[in-house]
């Protein structure tokens, strides 16, 4: 939706997080003399046009468009309800994304990695000597981002790509696991939606080719293939060429190695020198409570890796340290996920303990066969009873395969009373 289809509109936006707030202040700057309704949960102080969230129902004739914010379901009943009453129901990403500008979009998704990979993809191009901004689901709502760049990585979750109506210059979509089931409703509607991004009609969807999912992507470039940009011990290849070796890349895990592969085939899409761009990743200094290594504190060393909310990123932080000793804390909000391969990992891991906590940890517990297993009763806890167990130059890490929100506000908070327990 453009600023023209929205100058003679009346507006509300429905949710007023980071991105809500970004977004009244953008159209306060656009259009200084419009009526904004704010629809929100919680009483928004300052909001001369508010409508509580639970009777917006009754003011459906009081505004012609939506900005819904992307943690509400586009399933939710409600959205239903505006548009069969003649609302237009969009998104600050839609909206976006409708502006001119200059700069080349990359817009990233994937069920795992995307912050990871957008901001190395912003390193490396900074480093290169490029004008690029990030922003999107990584922080930085997108009606907030400067409007000059020359380069934009856009980092988009499923809640974004879902109603996405226009295409990026280069879409990337880095893996698929189930995820996100309360707002998707089913896993297949999940995948359609994040996959939403590749039927946009961009020039070039960079997709990894071991998601069999993908195969039948238009204007595909694959990743994580044998003809294409892929690592093989310690050397990244472009098909038979190498590249470079990736022994100065931080990152922990062959899955951060794919990551770095989607952002090199970017790189290559654009037509940088690629050996360049892997020499930049080198010194990108990664992401807080991502496989965030610290320590040794009392000579043991603890991963930080509060956002693995999934089984896979738990799975992937395993295969990240495969010959250490290691007290993996996991558990959280229970999202009805399934847990068999990640139990089988870490029953077949000799040097594993796991120690078991909040919603899931029951389940979790019950579900391992391994005799090292513990449960406990907090955070703080686990990382107690971690520290007994431990033997020195062994991991503690924190990695729980579930959400927060059962015990904490989020995964920041969750991953920085982590970091505290460790230092006392
Ligand atoms: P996202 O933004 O998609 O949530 P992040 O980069 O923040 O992704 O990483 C989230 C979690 O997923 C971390 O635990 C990280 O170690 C793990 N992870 C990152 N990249 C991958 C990948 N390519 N495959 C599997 N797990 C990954």
């Amino acid at each position: 939706m453009n600023l023209s289809e929205l100058q003679n509109r009346r507006i509300a936006i429905w949710g007023m997080g980071r991105e809500g707030t970004a977004t009244l202040s953008f159209l306060r700057g656009e259009f200084p003399d419009k009526e904004i309704m704010i629809i929100n949960g919680d009483d928004v102080e300052d909001a001369e046009n508010f409508i509580p969230e639970d009777k917006m129902l009754d003011h459906l004739d009081q505004f012609d468009v939506v900005i819904k914010s992307p943690g509400i379901s586009y399933y939710h009943d409600a959205v239903a309800k505006m548009r069969d009453h003649g609302i237009i129901v969009t998104s600050a990403t839609n909206i976006w994304f409708a502006l001119p500008r200059r700069g080349k979009v990359i817009a990233i998704t994937g069920s795992n990695g995307k912050s990871t990979t957008s901001a190395m993809l912003h390193h490396m191009l900074k480093t290169i000597g490029l004008d690029v901004a990030l922003g999107g689901n990584i922080g930085t709502p997108l009606l907030s981002l400067r409007d000059d760049a020359d380069y934009y990585v856009v980092e988009l979750s499923s809640y974004q790509t879902c109603d996405l109506q226009f295409a990026p210059d280069i879409a990337v979509l880095l893996n698929l696991h189930p995820e996100h089931i309360q707002w998707h409703r089913t896993h297949p509607q999940y995948y359609h939606d994040k996959c939403n991004l590749l039927r946009r009609g961009a020039a070039v969807n960079i997709v990894n080719a071991r998601e069999p999912r993908l195969a039948e992507t238009k204007n595909k470039v694959t990743f994580n293939d044998r003809d294409k940009i892929h690592f093989e011990n310690g050397i990244i290849y472009n098909g038979d060429m190498p590249v470079g070796g990736t022994e100065k890349f931080p990152l922990l895990g062959d899955h951060n190695l794919e990551n770095l592969c989607a952002a090199l085939t970017v790189a290559a899409e654009l037509g940088l020198v690629v050996t360049e761009c892997l020499k930049a990743s080198f010194t990108y200094p990664g992401l807080k409570h991502r496989l965030q290594v610290f320590g040794p504190i009392n000579s043991r060393m603890f991963v930080n890796d509060s956002i693995s909310t999934d089984p896979e990123a738990t799975i992937a932080a395993l295969n990240a340290l495969p010959g250490e000793d290691i007290a993996l804390i996991i558990g959280g909000e229970d999202r009805k996920q399934d847990y068999t391969d990640m139990c089988t990992l870490i029953d077949a891991r000799e040097n594993v303990t796991a120690i078991c906590c909040y919603e899931t940890g029951p389940r979790l517990y019950e579900q391992l066969t391994t005799k090292k297993k513990q449960m406990a009763d907090n955070l703080e806890d686990a990382v107690k009873i971690a520290k007994e167990i431990t033997p020195e130059g062994g991991y503690i890490v924190l990695s729980p395969a579930s959400p927060s929100y059962d015990a904490f506000k989020d995964f920041e908070q969750r991953g920085d009373l982590f970091i505290e327990y460790a230092k006392t």
